[in-house]
């Protein structure tokens, strides 16, 4: 099983990747991960994001394609290997951050649907939903793509794609982060139980 959470730079992401990990990993062998991963690449995406050299459209294209390249990495060296062994993955951030930041920097949709096509489908996606107002004021340090009008383009994004995908459970992240895992929670305990 893959579990993956989504959402603008201060929804709240890590806090409720670490939190349901805490709570699964009592019932459940699970492993916690993130993207941009630990590998070189990813190391590289870090690098981009903290000093970028560009903000033009084909530097955006490099950077989603160095996380596609990334997500090859990642795929193969973490997540396919645990879930081959029954372990449950949550992955703080995946394919849908791609997608969404992609085309809010205005590379074509079915480009980067067609690059990330391959990848295992995640079970369950929580999108973190909050105002980008909210979310930038939870975080001191901003990176290149957090800008308030390019987080508020990349809501949108999330809340489109949410709204024809399925597995893609959006979630008011402007609650608590306790209220929030509770609904996380409840979700996760459903889709356990069907299996
Ligand atoms: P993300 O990983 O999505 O960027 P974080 O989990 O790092 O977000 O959270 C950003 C900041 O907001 C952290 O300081 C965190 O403690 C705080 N935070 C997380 N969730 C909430 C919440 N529901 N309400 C208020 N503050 C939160
Ligand atoms: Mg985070």
């Amino acid at each position: 099983m893959l579990i993956a959470f989504e959402g603008i730079d201060g929804s709240g992401k890590s806090t409720q990747a670490k939190m349901l990990y805490a709570w699964l990993s009592k019932r459940r062998r699970c492993t916690l991960t993130k993207e941009p991963s630990r590998g070189g690449i990813g190391k590289e995406i870090r690098k981009h994001l903290a000093s970028p050299i560009s903000t033009d459209k084909y530097y955006h294209a490099f950077i989603q394609s160095l996380f596609v390249g990334d997500r090859i990495d990642h795929v193969s060296r973490v997540i396919l290997p645990s879930m081959r062994k029954g372990r449950i993955v949550i992955t703080d951030r995946y394919v849908l951050s791609t997608v969404v930041y992609g085309s809010a920097a205005g590379i074509g949709k079915a480009w980067l649907k067609e690059a990330n096509a391959g990848f295992p489908k995640a079970d369950m996606t929580f999108v973190l939903d909050v105002s980008e107002k909210v979310a930038l004021s939870r975080k001191k340090h901003r990176d290149v793509f957090e800008r308030p009008s390019f987080s508020k383009r990349v809501r949108s994004e999330y809340l489109k794609e949410a709204r024809r995908s399925k597995g893609v459970f959006v979630i008011d992240a402007g609650k608590s982060p306790e209220e929030v895992h509770e609904e996380i929670i409840n979700i996760v305990s459903q889709h356990i139980k069907g299996k």
